[in-house]
C-alpha cells in the first residue's frame, strides 16, 4: 500500500531506458502535466542497456537510491537484444528493480478499447493478470552460468510468505472488480505449483465473497483466445505471467495497449508491459497508450482524491480517443505518430 500523505505534490523518478522507452515516457509525462491539482516534480535517471554501454552499470547506484526515495517510478523500457553480459544474458535492470524493491505483484490490465483492435474482434475482454515478480522461474536468473557445462538448471521458487502476500493482494484486487480470482498453475506436473495451489486455497478461505478457481497454464492460453470473458482477475508465477501477458496483450491490440504496475509494500514502478521495441525505435511511431495508462495506474495507487480524479480523466480521454479507430498508430493499423496520438489525448483532456 502507498504511504498516505496529505500532499498532492508528487516526486516521480523517470527511467526512460532504451529504444522507444523515452518516446513513450515523454508522452505520459505530457499527459500528467496537463492534469490540474497535482504538483509533479519529475527527475530523470539513467538506467538500461545504453547506460551499461556508457558507464558499465545498467542500474547505477544513484538511480537505485533515487528510486527508493521518490513517491513512484515511471519507466519506459529496458534492454537491447545485442547488449549482453558475458554469460549471454541480456541486461534487465527492470527485473533488478522489481527484485530489489520487492515489487511482488506485476499488475497487467487487459482490456479492449475498440473491437477493431482485437484479432478476436470482440469487445468482451476485460480482466487483470497478476504476475508474481520476485520468485518463480526467474529466481535463479542471476546465478552465474558455467559456459562449459553440458546441462544447465533453472529453479522455480515458490515460498509460503511470497505466495501469501501475492494472493492477499489479488483477492483484495478482485474485491474491487467482479469478485472472481483464477489461479493459473501447472499443479498437475510441478510440485512447486501444487504447493502454490495449496496456499492459494488456504488464503481463499479468508475471502468467501470472492469466487476462487484454478486453471492449468496451457488451458489458460486457450481460454484467453477462445473465451476471455470468463476471466476477471488472474494470478500466476513469474514466467507464466511473462508469457501470458504478451499473449493477452495480443488479444486486445498488442503491446502498445498493455499497461502495467509493479507493486510492492513500499514502492511501485509503473511501465508499459512492452520492451524497447528496437524495430520501431527512433521513428516516432510507438503507441504511447500503454505508458499513459500506466501513469493512470500510478495515480490510482497514490489513493488520493485529486490523483483518482486525474486517473479517471486520463482513462476517459484514452477511451474517447480510441473509440474512433482512426486514432491509431501503425501497430493498430493507423497512420498517427506518437506525437499525434498523444496530442489527441491531450485535446480531450
Ligand atoms: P517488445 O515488447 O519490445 O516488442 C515486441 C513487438 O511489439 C515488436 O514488434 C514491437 O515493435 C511491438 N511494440 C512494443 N511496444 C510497442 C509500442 N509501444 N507501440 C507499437 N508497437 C510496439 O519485445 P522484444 O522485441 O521481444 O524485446 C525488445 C527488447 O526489450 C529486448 O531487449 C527485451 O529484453 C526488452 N524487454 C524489456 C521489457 C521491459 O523493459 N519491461 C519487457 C520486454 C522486453
Amino acid at each position: 500500500m502507498p504511504i498516505p500523505t496529505n500532499s498532492t505534490k508528487k516526486h516521480i523518478a523517470l527511467l526512460p531506458g532504451d529504444g522507444i522507452g523515452g518516446e513513450v515516457l515523454d508522452a505520459a509525462v505530457q499527459v500528467l502535466r496537463a492534469l490540474p491539482g497535482i504538483d509533479f516534480r519529475f527527475e530523470e535517471y539513467p538506467c538500461g542497456a545504453g547506460e551499461y554501454l556508457r558507464s558499465g552499470n545498467p542500474l547505477p547506484e544513484p538511480t537505485m537510491q533515487a528510486c527508493r526515495s521518490v513517491d513512484a517510478i515511471l519507466l519506459g523500457a529496458m534492454g537491447l537484444p545485442d547488449v549482453r553480459w558475458p554469460d549471454g544474458r541480456e541486461m534487465a535492470p527492470q527485473l533488478d528493480l522489481r527484485e530489489q524493491l520487492e515489487l511482488f505483484a506485476g499488475v497487467r490490465p487487459v482490456r479492449v478499447f475498440h473491437p477493431s483492435h482485437s484479432p478476436l474482434r470482440t469487445p468482451r475482454i476485460d480482466y487483470v493478470l497478476v504476475r508474481e515478480s520476485t520468485e518463480g522461474l526467474f529466481s535463479t536468473r542471476l546465478r552465474p552460468r558455467d559456459r562449459t557445462a553440458t546441462s544447465v538448471r533453472d529453479e522455480l521458487l515458490v515460498t509460503r510468505a511470497g505466495s501469501e502476500r501475492l494472493f492477499h493482494f489479488c483477492f483484495r484486487l478482485a474485491r474491487t472488480r467482479r469478485r472472481k480470482l483464477t489461479l493459473i498453475d501447472k499443479a498437475n506436473v510441478l510440485p512447486s505449483m501444487a504447493f502454490f495451489r495449496e496456499i492459494f486455497y488456504e488464503v481463499a478461505q479468508q475471502y468467501p465473497d470472492v469466487e476462487a478457481g484454478h486453471v492449468y497454464v496451457d488451458a489458460a492460453a486457450l481460454y484467453m483466445v477462445q473465451s476471455p470473458e470468463r476471466f476477471d482477475v488472474l494470478v500466476t508465477e513469474n514466467l507464466f505471467g511473462d508469457i501470458l501477458s504478451d499473449l493477452s496483450a495480443g488479444t486486445v491490440g498488442g503491446m502498445g495497449l498493455a499497461p502495467s504496475a509493479d507493486i510492492g509494500e513500499k514502492h511501485a514502478v509503473f511501465q508499459p508491459a512492452h520492451g524497447s521495441a528496437p524495430d520501431i525505435a527512433g521513428r516516432g511511431v510507438a503507441n504511447p497508450v500503454a505508458t499513459i495508462l500506466s501513469a493512470a495506474m500510478m495515480l490510482e495507487w497514490f489513493g488520493q482524491p485529486e490523483c483518482d480524479s486525474g486517473a479517471a480523466r486520463i482513462r476517459a480521454a484514452v477511451e474517447t480517443v480510441l473509440a474512433n479507430p482512426e486514432n491509431a498508430t501503425p501497430d493498430l493499423g493507423g497512420r498517427l505518430s506518437t506525437r499525434e496520438l498523444t496530442d489527441r489525448i491531450l485535446d480531450v483532456l
